[in-house]
C-alpha cells in the first residue's frame, strides 16, 4: 500500500487526515513540525506527502524547496490556507505537484492523491499494476482502473472497494453486513439496500448477457464467481 507522510501542525486536522487515509488503506506517517517532516522525508521512503504551508520549525515552502534540492522527487500536495493565492503559484514553482485550499473536501483531496499516485505508478514501468479479469472487465485494484476492450470503464471508489472485497472472497458467500462493515466501516452504516444498489451497478459493468458473475444468495448476500 502507498505510504503517505502528513506534515501538519493543527492536531485536529492531522488526526482527521491520518484516520481517513488509513481507512482508505494507506500507510500513514505524520510530523507536526516542518523540520521534523523534512527529516522524515530525507530518511524515509514515501509515495506522497501532504504538506501544510504554515508550520513551526520550517515552512512548508522551505521543506518543499530543500526536498527538491536534494533530488528527492516524492510527490507533494500543499495544504494552503484560503486567500493565500500567491502561495499556490509559489508552491508549484518550488516543486510541489498540487495544492488544495483549506477548508477542502476529503473527497477532493483523496481524488487528487489518487491521480498523483497513478501518475507516478505509470512512470515506474517496473511497477505496472496487476490486472485481473472479472467478467468482461480487466481490473487493477492498485490504481482503481477498470477496462473493457482496452477502454476505461467509469467506476466509483466504493464500487472498486466492493468488487475488491468480493474478489478477495471469490467463490465464497459474503453477506451484506460483511460488505457494509468492510467497505463503509462501523461508524457510518448505510442500509443493506445501498449494497444492493451498488451490486446492480457492478453487474451492469461486469456481466454479459450469457454470463453472470455476481450471484445473489437469497437471504444472505452475494458470491463472486470468476
Ligand atoms: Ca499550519
Amino acid at each position: 500500500m502507498p505510504r503517505i507522510l502528513i506534515v501538519e501542525d493543527e492536531e485536529a486536522m492531522l488526526i482527521g487526515l491520518r484516520d481517513n487515509l488509513e481507512f482508505e488503506g494507506y500507510e500513514v506517517d505524520t510530523a507536526n513540525r516542518g523540520d521534523d517532516g523534512f527529516k522524515k522525508l530525507q530518511s524515509g521512503s514515501y509515495d506522497l506527502v501532504l504538506l501544510d504551508v504554515m508550520l513551526p520549525g520550517m515552512s512548508g515552502f522551505d521543506v518543499c524547496k530543500k526536498t527538491r534540492a536534494e533530488d528527492n522527487d516524492t510527490p507533494i500536495i500543499l495544504l494552503t490556507a484560503r486567500g493565500e493565492e500567491l502561495d499556490k503559484v509559489l508552491g508549484l514553482e518550488l516543486g510541489a505537484d498540487d495544492y488544495v485550499t483549506k477548508p477542502f473536501s476529503l473527497r477532493e483531496l483523496l481524488a487528487r492523491i489518487k491521480v498523483i499516485l497513478r501518475r507516478t505508478a505509470n512512470v515506474k514501468q517496473d511497477d505496472s499494476p496487476q490486472r485481473v479479469t472479472i467478467g468482461q472487465l480487466q481490473v487493477s485494484f492498485d490504481d482503481f482502473e477498470a477496462l473493457h476492450n482496452d477502454e476505461p470503464v467509469k467506476m466509483s471508489y466504493k464500487e472498486f472497494e466492493i468488487l475488491h472485497y468480493l474478489y478477495r472472497h471469490a467463490g465464497r458467500i459474503v453477506s451484506r453486513d460483511d460488505i457494509l462493515d468492510q467497505v463503509w466501516g462501523m461508524d457510518y452504516q448505510p442500509t443493506a439496500r445501498t449494497v444492493d444498489n451498488f451490486i446492480v451497478r457492478l453487474r451492469n459493468k461486469i456481466d454479459t448477457e450469457d454470463s453472470q458473475h455476481i450471484v445473489t444468495v437469497h437471504g444472505i448476500g452475494y458470491k463472486l464467481v470468476l
